[in-house]
C-alpha cells in the first residue's frame, strides 16, 4: 500500500442526521481504502430525486449518513487489490454491481448482482464503514455518498468514462436520466413504431423518451402536470403531452384517448406517486402492453386494478432501468460522448457542497430539471 492510500483524509460533506433533516456541511473523517475499494475525490455531484427520499429513511432508515449517489470524480487512491484503476482515473460510481459469473448476471434477464448487490445498509461489502464524525460512525448511502469531497467506493462498483465526456454529463449518467434511459431501452424493449407513455418529465423521464425516440418509437406521449415540461420533453423527442391537472379524467383515460381507446404498447412510470403505478398499468394494451416502474416511492405497498392484470396486464419493476453497470452503461456514455443525446438539455442549476440545502427548494421550482454541485 501506498504512503498515499493510506492516511486518513478530513473534508466536508453533506450529513444527514435524522428523518427529514436538513444537511449539514461538516467536516468529516474518510478512511483509505481496503483491498478491493478505491477512494475517490469528488470533481462535481448532482442531486436526484431518490436524495431526498433517502434524507426520509429509503430504502432504509440509518443515520447519521452522508448522501448523494450521482457524481463524478477522480481516484485519489487504491486498495492492494484493485487492478482496473489507477490513481488519476475518471470515473462515475454505480449503486448495482455486475460479476458477470452469478446466476443473476449469467440469466440475462435482470442488472441485480449477487456478488455486488445494492447497498442498502449503507455499509461496505465487509459490513463496516469509510466515514466517520467526530469518532462516530457515517453510513454511507448506497455504495456511493457523492456529497462528500472524498468517498470511498468498492471498485466493483465504479466505471471509468470516456476521455471526452463533460463532467457535468457524466455525473448526470450515474442515475437519474440513465435509468430512465435503461427502461424504454433494456426492460421496454421499446419496438420501432411502437406507443409508449412516459410518466413524469423530470431527468428520469427524460431518459426515458430519449430511449423511446432513438429505439423508433412512434408515438412518445409526455405525462407531467407541470405544464412548463412540454418544451423539455419535445427537445428529447416526446410526440404528445398530457398536463393530467386540465381535465378530470385519470392519466390512464387520457392517454388511452391518444391512442384510439386501445392503451399504450409501454408506459414508463417514473415519478414515484404511489397512484400512478395503476395509472400506468390501466394505460397499456391489455395482453401486449407492458407497464415498467422506475420512479422510487417511499410507501410500503400499492393497490393494482386486479381485473387489469388478471385480464392480460404486465407490470415489472426495476432498478437503475435495469442497465448493467458493465455490459450496457459504456454504451449510453459513449452515445453521449458522441453527442447522440441531449444531456446538455438537462442542467438548470448549480451550486456548490455548501448550499446543498438550497438543492431541495431548487427542486421544487418549474423551471429545475437538475442541480449539478460543485465542490
Ligand atoms: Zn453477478
Ligand atoms: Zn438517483
Amino acid at each position: 500500500m501506498s504512503e498515499k492510500s493510506s492516511q486518513v483524509i478530513r473534508c466536508k460533506a453533506a450529513v444527514c442526521w435524522g428523518y427529514g433533516e436538513a444537511m449539514k456541511v461538516e467536516e468529516i473523517q474518510v478512511d483509505p481504502p481496503k483491498s478491493s475499494e478505491i477512494r475517490i475525490k469528488m470533481l462535481s455531484a448532482s442531486f436526484c430525486h431518490t436524495d431526498i427520499l433517502c434524507s426520509n429513511g429509503f430504502p432504509l432508515p440509518v443515520f447519521p449518513r452522508v448522501l448523494g449517489h450521482e457524481g463524478v470524480g477522480v481516484v485519489e487512491s487504491i486498495g492492494d487489490e484493485v487492478k482496473e484503476f489507477k490513481e488519476g482515473d475518471i470515473v462515475i460510481p454505480a449503486y448495482i454491481g455486475e460479476c458477470k459469473e452469478c446466476e443473476m448476471c449469467k440469466s440475462g434477464k435482470t442488472n441485480l448482482c449477487l456478488k455486488y448487490p445494492l447497498g442498502f445498509s449503507g455499509l461496505m461489502l465487509d459490513g463496516t464503514s469509510r466515514m466517520s464524525i467526530r469518532g462516530q460512525k457515517l453510513y454511507h448511502l448506497l455504495s456511493c455518498s457523492t456529497w462528500s469531497e472524498y468517498t470511498v467506493i468498492d471498485s466493483n462498483y465504479v466505471l471509468k468514462i470516456p476521455p471526452n465526456l463533460k463532467l457535468a454529463h457524466a455525473s448526470f449518467l450515474s442515475c437519474g436520466f440513465s435509468t430512465g434511459y435503461g427502461a424504454a431501452w433494456k426492460e421496454a424493449s421499446v419496438q420501432n413504431g411502437s406507443t409508449v407513455a412516459v410518466i413524469g418529465l423530470g431527468p428520469v423521464g427524460l431518459g426515458a423518451i430519449e430511449a423511446a425516440r432513438i429505439q423508433g418509437a412512434s408515438k412518445i406521449i409526455g405525462v407531467d402536470k407541470n405544464g412548463r415540461k412540454k418544451e423539455k420533453g419535445e427537445a428529447f423527442g416526446m410526440t404528445d403531452f398530457i398536463n393530467p391537472e386540465e381535465s378530470g379524467k385519470s392519466v390512464s383515460e387520457l392517454i388511452k384517448e391518444k391512442t384510439g381507446g386501445l392503451g399504450v404498447d409501454n408506459c414508463i412510470e417514473c415519478s414515484g406517486v404511489p397512484s400512478l403505478v395503476n395509472e400506468a398499468l390501466m394505460s397499456t394494451t391489455p395482453g401486449i402492453g407492458k407497464a415498467i416502474i422506475v420512479g422510487a416511492g417511499n410507501v410500503q405497498s400499492v393497490e393494482i386494478n386486479y381485473l387489469s392484470l388478471l385480464c392480460g396486464g404486465n407490470l415489472k419493476g426495476c432498478v437503475f432501468g435495469g442497465l448493467k453497470l458493465h455490459s450496457d452503461l459504456p454504451t449510453l456514455l459513449q452515445k453521449c460522448t458522441n453527442e447522440e443525446l441531449h444531456v446538455e438539455e438537462l442542467l438548470s442549476h448549480e451550486i456548490s457542497l455548501e448550499e446543498i440545502n438550497k438543492a431541495f427548494q431548487l427542486v421544487k421550482q418549474p423551471d429545475c430539471v437538475k442541480i449539478l454541485i460543485n465542490f
